[in-house]
């Protein structure tokens, strides 16, 4: 597979005002031009920073629209055209994962990912002519290597991955929910987040401890000048991946402490999958080591695109989760 189908990009958000009281120091530089990541470890200024290399890098002051426009819209756009494509956040809780994909209602360049691709897509299906479309939305949950429908009826019964020879991987009796607009997109989506297990670590009261994947599931049927309809289907998973930190720094202990062990078993899993498809030598791809990859198997690789971005914050203090985090990164390139 062509290596352009995977992009991964760096986003620093600002020091915050907890960081500002503590002093932190920013130790994290940005240059945009060449798309570098520099940072430098805290009291070991004789040693030269780390240097990082990705498809795009964001700085405190740029904006989800920048994002968007220079990286997700050709993903959101091959998805109106009948192609699968992924996005998601990937970086420890408070380096800004909402904040890219959920995003602010003001300022407007800050909107973020998931409402612009809403908005992207039904606009998409305004102005075509000569298509049809269907746009139908899930929105499941994976929390302990367990799947809920966050739509379904019972929110709690567990669901069970199947695997068909020509459906390829599905959830069994996930809930499919036609859409006709940008508003009950949006609605649907409100619906399922408050579902969402949330859990509690010292790092932050509501770090969501679980991965969740809402997909716009498009059916696209053309017709020709002879009258006869081409269906194609395409799909876009916008994937909310719980926080990378690891369980040492939060204080987890017991089913806390297992927990963060099956959080990083999906986040290692997706690390993996996505280094062997962008190294193009791998016969191997291991969808199968959790629920996450296979899953999200007819979305990364092959004829479909991905993007990931990496989000991080510019403390000193979060040094050793910010080096993980562009490590992470850096693998998926
Ligand atoms: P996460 O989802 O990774 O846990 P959040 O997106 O909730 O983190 O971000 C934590 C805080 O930092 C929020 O208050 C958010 O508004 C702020 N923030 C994150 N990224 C940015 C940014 N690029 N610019 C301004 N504020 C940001």
């Amino acid at each position: 597979m062509a290596a352009e189908s995977v992009k991964v990009v760096v986003r620093c958000r600002p020091v915050n005002d907890r960081e500002k009281a503590m002093s932190c120091k920013t130790v994290v530089r940005i240059e945009t031009s060449r798309c570098q990541c520099f940072i430098q470890k805290p009291g070991a200024s004789e040693e030269p920073p780390k240097q990082f290399t990705f498809d795009g890098t964001y700085f405190t002051d740029q904006t989800t629209e920048q994002i968007y426009n220079e990286i997700a819209y050709p993903l959101v756009e091959g998805v109106t055209e009948g192609y699968n494509g992924t996005i998601f956040a990937y970086g420890q809780t408070g380096s800004g994962k909402s904040f890219t994909m959920q995003g602010m209602a003001d300022p407007l360049s800050q909107r973020g990912i998931i409402p612009r691709a809403f908005e992207h897509i039904f606009e998409t299906i305004q102005c075509a002519e000569d298509t049809k479309f269907l746009v139908r939305a899930s929105y499941l949950e994976i929390y302990n290597e367990e799947i809920r429908d966050l739509l379904g009826k019972d929110t709690k019964q567990k669901l069970e991955l199947k695997e068909h020879p020509e459906r390829g991987v599905y959830v069994r009796d996930l809930s499919m929910h036609t859409v006709h607009s940008v508003v009950e997109c949006e609605r649907i989506m409100e619906q399922g987040w408050r579902n969402r297990a949330v859990g509690y670590t010292l790092m932050n009261k509501d770090s969501s401890r679980s991965h969740s994947i809402f997909t716009i599931h498009l059916e696209i049927c053309n017709t020709d000048s002879a009258g006869e309809d081409h269906l194609r289907a395409g799909k876009l998973n916008l994937v909310d991946l719980a926080g990378s930190e690891r369980q040492t720094k939060t204080g987890a202990t017991g089913e806390r402490l297992r927990e963060a062990t099956k959080i990083n078993l999906s986040l290692s899993a997706l690390g993996n999958v996505i280094s062997a498809l962008v190294d193009g030598r791998s016969k191997h791809i291991p969808y199968r080591d959790s629920k996450l990859t296979r899953l999200l198997q007819d979305s990364l690789g092959g004829n479909t695109r991905t993007l990931m971005v990496a989000c991080l914050s510019p403390a000193d203090n979060n040094y050793e989760e910010s080096l993980s985090t562009l490590r992470y990164a850096n693998r998926a390139k």
